[in-house]
């Protein structure tokens, strides 16, 4: 398959990186990934900081931008190559002088700020472990992952702390430090000020020799299914974030790159932290939440060139009367990618109309650490498909026999478990303190990771839906993608959440809760014309037989749609863990 070149008006004609699929996929090794990477110094093995920053800090890319960060109030910083070199050293510096040990997390909560990536970069060249917390924990979600981590120092600033981790430092006695980001004086014995400690320290720091299996990063799991996990990682694992942000987001040297993603999940920091620095681009970090004006005043005014988001924000973009390509001036994008919950083929349709650009969907988890199925810039994009495996990753439809055996699919458009060929650089080394879980999720040689989709016949893949979310109505097996995403092709529809609703005759019935674009009442009339709507696009089996308006679904703070609390909320069950669910400004519950 030849490569196509992507438009862009701007910056000209941009090969794809990779140009041609089964060609590098058949040939690939990760040795070729490992000869891009300098390794460091000495042959003293290889470290995420030293290939994101150091590395580039004593080339030729010393002076150019690395990360431009856009303040909410307006405020901007910039900062180097060599900026951030010394900054990371100073942070490392900071932490040997508090003790910090090989190993040892250092939690770190606060929004999007420059100190957030400036400690996960310090963090990992003492070869202590950045442990990211997401900031608008309450307090017993933050409390659960200190207790969990075992941290021994906390980076937060003066609100958060306040506000939170004042109440709970009786409860964790194995906290000693507590940087604060944003105060001048010190606040007592354990509670610092990180500026004070930055300015003692020095601008030099040499990375300590790092084997590629040291722990570098606990991520925990956004909790969409249940009680958060702490994912384990190693530095081995940037092999992954930079082949895979070169071929599946295919980033090139001059790219100015935007990754909205917090760094409170994996994706905020696999592909917002260590992947473009990695490449050595020019990276836009946005303190503020979501807001359609300024997300698009932001592409245009940065000039942004590849565009890294999520499901959630297209859709609530797609919510909106603006007509972009009319307003604003898009004309550097050339390239948009999309995680964490399916796309629906409405969006990618959506992409092409209102942007001119296909977003590209791929699929991976906290677990899997990188990227694992893509659309590529030179492949066909199939609406609704995750797209095909990365090089270097063996991807499969496999079946259980049993409890501990699978089977894999040979066959095309068969349903089963989403399983990868373990041994990848950036997969999970264990779930932290939970030995007997990580093994179970092996089976029969494969890495099962809990979704269930199709392959075709041309090897694209297909999500179907959450093992947990799949609905077993009348015989048939239905995942809440599908008709999630036939409901969404309604013009009042902006989102939908499907479950199986237990029913006496035919097992489970399947029901969508349905939340509506603004200025459009749930009627009964429109409830109607949406069950007849289903029907006709899905069939009668599948289609949902009951409908419910919900002004807002449940979410989790990455912006997945949990099913399980729709699931609760019908069947009047307890909610379970809810420390991610999305809440409102004033910290209550979204109704
Ligand atoms: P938990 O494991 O705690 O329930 P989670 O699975 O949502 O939370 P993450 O690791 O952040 O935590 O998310 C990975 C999951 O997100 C995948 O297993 C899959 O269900 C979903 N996902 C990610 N990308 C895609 C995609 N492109 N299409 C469909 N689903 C996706
Ligand atoms: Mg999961």
């Amino acid at each position: 398959m030849s490569g196509n070149p992507t438009k862009n008006s701007v910056r000209g004609i941009v090969q794809p990186n990779l140009s041609d699929y089964e060609k590098t996929y058949a040939e690939f090794s990760w040795e070729w990934v490992r000869r891009e990477l300098d390794g460091l110094p000495g042959n003293n093995g290889l470290n995420i900081a030293y290939e994101a920053v150091d590395r580039h800090a004593k080339g030729p890319r010393r002076d150019q931008l690395a990360i431009r960060w856009l303040g909410k109030d307006g405020a901007v910083r910039d900062f180097t190559y060599g900026d951030l070199k010394v900054q990371t050293n100073r942070f490392a510096n900071v932490l040997k002088s508090l003790g910090a040990e090989k190993g040892e997390r250092v939690f770190v909560l606060a929004g999007r700020i420059p100190e957030l990536y400036i400690a996960a970069l310090g963090t990992l060249k003492t070869l202590s472990v950045f442990c990211p917390l997401f900031s608008a924990f309450g307090p017993e979600p933050v409390f659960q992952r200190l207790v969990r981590g075992n941290a021994k120092i906390l980076v937060t600033t003066r609100r958060q702390y306040e506000q939170k981790v004042v109440s709970l430092r009786e409860r964790l006695p194995e906290l000693q430090h507590i940087l604060l980001s944003d105060v001048d004086d010190d606040v007592d014995a354990c509670v610092l000020s990180l500026p004070k400690l930055m300015a003692k320290a020095s601008d030099e720091f040499t990375i300590p020799p790092t084997n590629e299996e040291d722990m570098a990063v606990v991520h925990f799991t956004s909790g969409t299914t249940g009680m958060p996990k702490g994912a384990i990682h190693v530095h081995k694992a940037i092999l992954t974030h930079y082949m895979t942000a070169k071929y599946a987001l295919d980033l090139h040297p001059e790219d100015i790159y935007w990754c909205t993603a917090d760094p409170g999940w994996v994706t905020g920091t696999s592909y917002g932290i260590f992947a473009p620095l990695a490449h050595g681009v020019s990276s836009i970090i946005d303190e503020a939440d979501f807001d359609a004006e300024r997300w698009y005043r932001i592409l245009e005014r940065e000039k942004v060139t590849v565009w890294y988001t999520a499901p959630t924000a297209i859709r609530r973009l797609m919510r909106l009367d603006i007509k972009p390509r009319e307003q604003y001036d898009l004309s550097h994008l050339r390239f948009v990618a999309s995680v964490g919950e399916p796309l629906n083929p409405e969006a990618v349709m959506w992409g092409r109309r209102v942007l001119d650009l296909t977003i590209h969907d791929n699929w991976w988890q906290t677990e899997t650490g990188g990227i694992m199925i893509a659309n590529y810039a030179s492949m066909e994009v199939r609406p609704g498909s995750m797209g095909r495996p990365v090089p270097g990753i063996e991807a499969a439809i496999v079946r259980r026999s049993d409890e501990n055996t699978v089977e894999v699919v040979t066959q095309p458009d068969v349903e089963g478990d989403l399983a990868l060929r373990p041994g990848w650089p950036s997969m999970f080394r264990g779930y932290l303190h939970d030995e007997e879980r990580y093994q179970k999720c092996f089976k029969s040689g494969w890495y099962v990771s809990g979704d269930l989709a199709e392959r075709d016949v041309d090897g694209y893949f297909w999500f179907i839906g959450r093992a947990d979310d799949i609905i077993k109505t009348a015989g048939h097996m239905v995942g809440p993608f599908e008709v999630e995403s036939a409901l969404l092709e309604h013009p009042a529809v902006a989102e939908v959440g499907v479950i199986g609703k237990p029913d006496p005759v035919i097992g489970e019935l399947v029901k969508a809760f349905v939340s509506l674009k603004p200025g459009i009442q749930g009627t009964e009339a429109l409830r109607m014309e949406l069950l007849g709507f289903g029907r006709t696009k899905l069939g009668s089996a599948v289609a949902p037989k009951e409908i419910e308006f919900m002004a807002n679904l449940p979410k989790t703070r990455s912006g997945k749609i949990m099913r399980r609390l729709l699931k609760a909320h019908e069947l009047g069950l307890p909610e379970g863990d809810l420390s991610t669910l999305e809440t409102t400004e004033s910290g209550d519950k979204k109704e």
